[in-house]
Order: C-alpha cells, then structure tokens, then sequence
C-alpha cells in the first residue's frame, strides 16, 4: 500500500456544508484526485478535551456542535462507520503520550463538513482524534511543539492506509467575524498573518509556527485561541523528509477566517 497524503483543510461557518462555492468545489476536485484511504483519522479543532483521545465507537454519532444556523444544516447526515480497531492501534502505540479511546464522541462538524465534500460517498471509516486543551486555558500552557511532536507519532498510520485530515482555521478570530457576508472584506492583519504562515509553509520554516511570538503581531488577532491552529501543527508534523507540501486552496470568508488548506504528500 503506498503511503497516504496528509491534508489540512481549513473549514470555516459551518454554512459551507451547504454551500457551493470554490472553497467547496476544491475540496470536491480534492477527492476525485486521492485514492481511496482504507480509513480517515480527522484532528478536530472541535473535539477539546482534558487528555488526548481517539474515537472508538463502531458507528460514530453525527455532534452538531454549532448553534443558531438554518435548519438544513441540523439534517445533513454523514454516516460513515467508524474504526475501532484502528484507535484500539493508536493508544497501543502511542503510549508516551497517553491517547485514550473514547467511545462517547461520535463527528463533529470540523470532520464531516469537509469530508461530505472529500468524500460523499460516506463510505469509509472516519475517527477522530482530540487536542488536549486542558492545560491551554491555564497558566501551564503546553508549548505547540508538544502538539507537533505527539502528532509525528502518528505517522506509521499514513503507510497502513490512512488518510490523516487536521481541520481547523489558520486564521480564526469568532469577535470579530462577519457572520452575515461570507464576502466580508478582509482585515489587513487576518491577510497579513496568513501570507506569513504561506511564506513559512512554503519556505519548510515551521520554527516560527511553533513560536507564535515570533509571527508579529498580527499572530495575536489571527490566532486568538489555539483551537483552530493545532490542527495544522499537528498537520505539518507529519511531513515526511522531502515531501512536497502544496496548496490546495486559499482564500478568506468572513473578514477574520482564512480557509486556506494543502496537501503534504
Ligand atoms: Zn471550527
């Protein structure tokens, strides 16, 4: 089996589930060019927990962790099954940083709004793995290279099939969102640090993305919490020596998201 590509998507208003737009439609070509994984393990920007975790229901239940939107949106269904054994894998392999199973959590929308667009078919197994925010909200912040390293411990999964997603925002500031136009004009300093993540991304300097005090300012307003930037951390850990990174999309909604994703692989 060759070894899967590892993607970061940026997902954005739950309202792209529903929408066609070219944000939607890349994710759309995205799936037509992937073979097709033997399971899908998506690092959720929604799933916070106090300890590491990975879902291990045998049929995932649909979370729909977002409130206030139109009906439709509480309606779409992803019914993928799930992987047990493969999270019965990680925690066996993983043991240095604790992952535990979790049987309770099924999808959150980081996995199945942009999975519905990969893959519509449903039809291959998804988990889901959790970011230890316990400490973040505490004066005993975990540095982001923890993240990344706990990450890269994930890697031998991408050989055995599976494709691994992080799915967040590189820029998501929620105080200041436009949430009623998608079209919203950009502010300077969500532009400004997302081209900064672009030149890093581009140039294979991730020191500075660990080190957000080392981003400039605008890092402060992008990057508020750290909930939706994990996931590509997370992500670019799992870039093998050499292996190209490229961009999948870029482009913002909603003045203060920036919905950039690639492919490493
Ligand atoms: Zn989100």
């Amino acid at each position: 089996m060759s070894k899967m590509p590892v993607l970061f998507i940026g997902h954005g208003s739950p309202m792209n589930m529903v929408a066609h737009n070219d944000y939607t439609r890349s994710l759309e070509k995205l799936g037509k060019t992937l073979a097709r994984p033997k399971a899908i393990l998506v690092i959720s920007a929604h799933y916070l927990t106090n300890g590491t975790y990975v879902t291990a229901a045998d049929n995932p239940r649909m979370i729909y962790d977002f409130y206030g939107f139109p009906e439709e949106l509480y309606s779409v269904k992803y019914s993928a099954p799930g992987a047990p054994e493969i999270a019965r894998e990680i925690t066996a392999t993983t043991k240095r940083f604790g992952i535990e199973r979790d049987e309770k959590w099924g999808l959150d929308h980081a996995a199945y709004a942009v999975l519905r667009h990969i893959f519509p078919q449903a039809d291959i197994p998804v988990l889901e793995l959790s970011i230890d925010y316990s400490p973040i909200n505490q004066w005993k912040t975990k540095p982001l290279q923890y993240y990344y390293d706990l990450a890269k411990v994930l890697s031998p999964l991408r050989e055995k099939g599976v494709l691994i997603i992080g799915s967040g925002n590189i820029v998501h500031n929620l105080r200041v969102i436009d949430f009623e136009n998608v079209d919203a004009a950009v502010y300077p300093w969500a532009r400004d640090f997302d081209e900064r993540v672009k030149r890093c991304l581009t140039a294979g300097n991730y020191t500075a993305l660990l080190d957000l005090n080392q981003m400039g300012l605008a890092a402060a307003l992008a990057v508020p919490t750290l909930d939706h930037y994990l996931p590509m951390v997370q992500s670019l850990a799992l870039q093998g020596k050499g292996e190209p990174l490229k961009f999948i999309f870029e482009g913002f909604q909603n003045a203060s998201i920036s919905m950039r994703a690639f492919q490493i692989g």
